[in-house]
């Protein structure tokens, strides 16, 4: 989530909200330009400070002060559930300004709460609402590093196609694709190597695929591809060509190339398949991928 603030920076710096996102801890790691606008707070005044701290101080309409009772964003840190609320903050130049905000849970790329991110405005007209709610969702659906949708994304997304094939035996194909002996990479060029082999691999994974399969990161080095209307064979071919267009790519680095392979598992889903069959069947068959060698794709079905 932290791995690439910039992207952060850049994208809600440019909006009207107030943006701020807090640790477990209740602390601030990020304040907004809008936050600023909003509040009269710079980020310098409330960097590293708990939202507890009473900062701000909101109260609700009945004058209830919700930094003792009833705190959103520690509700949000309880149970992972987005809220909204409108409350009064208190500008820093002393009076109460009614703001309408929303609190939405922050994870990990293993799906693990991290922290919150609250996002207010002095704007509540339905359509800013719409164009914040928007905003938010695009953000929690994007993995910060490779910019493909994240785990919870493709979760939903194989949730989704899960339920399609159950109704309409139509059937789609997973590729669990993980990157051979990355560890190394890290150990041998440094963690931003690392990083940058990852979007590499991200990118070629995208592209090699129609417009319509999707591709997501899993989680630290490894990626999944849902492939639609496919049957074995052509699931096979579909995962030959990711692993050796993977193969063929070179990354340049100092005066040479690094060159880096996968090991894919690859599965047609089943009528009776829960999303963790599914995903255990195509992780298992990765797994004998590594077994058997590695940069290689092992697929059932056939
Ligand atoms: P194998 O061929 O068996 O898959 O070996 P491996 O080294 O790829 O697998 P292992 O699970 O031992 O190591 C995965 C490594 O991926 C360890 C971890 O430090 C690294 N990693 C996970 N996420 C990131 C990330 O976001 N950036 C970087 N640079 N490295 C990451
Ligand atoms: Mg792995
Ligand atoms: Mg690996």
């Amino acid at each position: 989530m932290v791995d690439n603030p910039s992207l952060y920076r850049d994208v809600l710096d440019t909006i009207y909200d107030g943006v701020y996102f807090l640790d477990r801890q209740r602390k601030i790691f990020f304040w907004n330009k809008g936050a600023e606008r909003i509040t009269g707070y710079r980020a310098a005044d409330v960097m590293g400070r708990s939202c507890a701290d009473d900062i701000l101080c909101h109260v609700d309409k009945q004058g209830r002060h919700l930094c003792r009772e009833g705190c959103p964003a520690a509700d949000v840190l309880n149970d992972g559930q987005r809220r909204e609320a409108e409350v009064y903050l208190l500008h820093k130049n002393g009076y109460r300004k009614p703001v309408r905000i929303r609190v939405a849970p922050i994870e990990d790329a293993s799906g693990r709460l991290v922290g919150v991110m609250e996002i207010f405005s002095d704007d509540t007209s339905p359509e800013s609402l719409r164009r914040r709610v928007a905003l938010l969702e695009k953000l929690s659906a994007l993995d910060p590093l490779t910019q493909l949708p994240n785990r919870r994304s493709m979760e939903a997304t194989i949730a989704s196609r899960l339920a399609e094939t159950q109704r309409y035996e139509v059937t789609f194909g997973v590729l669990f694709i993980d990157i051979d002996h990355f560890k190394s990479v890290n150990d041998t060029h440094g963690h931003e190597t690392g990083d940058h082999v990852l979007r590499i691999v991200a990118k070629t994974l995208a592209r090699s695929l129609r417009p319509f399969d999707l591709s997501g990161r899993w989680g630290g080095e490894e990626f999944l591809a849902v492939i639609l209307n496919v049957d074995a064979a052509h699931l096979g071919v579909v995962a030959e060509r990711v692993r050796a267009l993977i193969a063929e790519t070179r990354i340049p680095l100092d005066e040479d190339y690094l060159r880096v392979s996968v090991s894919i598992g690859a599965t047609l889903a089943r009528p009776d398949d829960s999303p963790e069959a599914l995903l255990n069947r195509a992780d298992r068959l990765m797994y004998q991928c590594k077994m058997e060698g590695r940069n290689r794709v092992c697929l059932d079905n056939a």
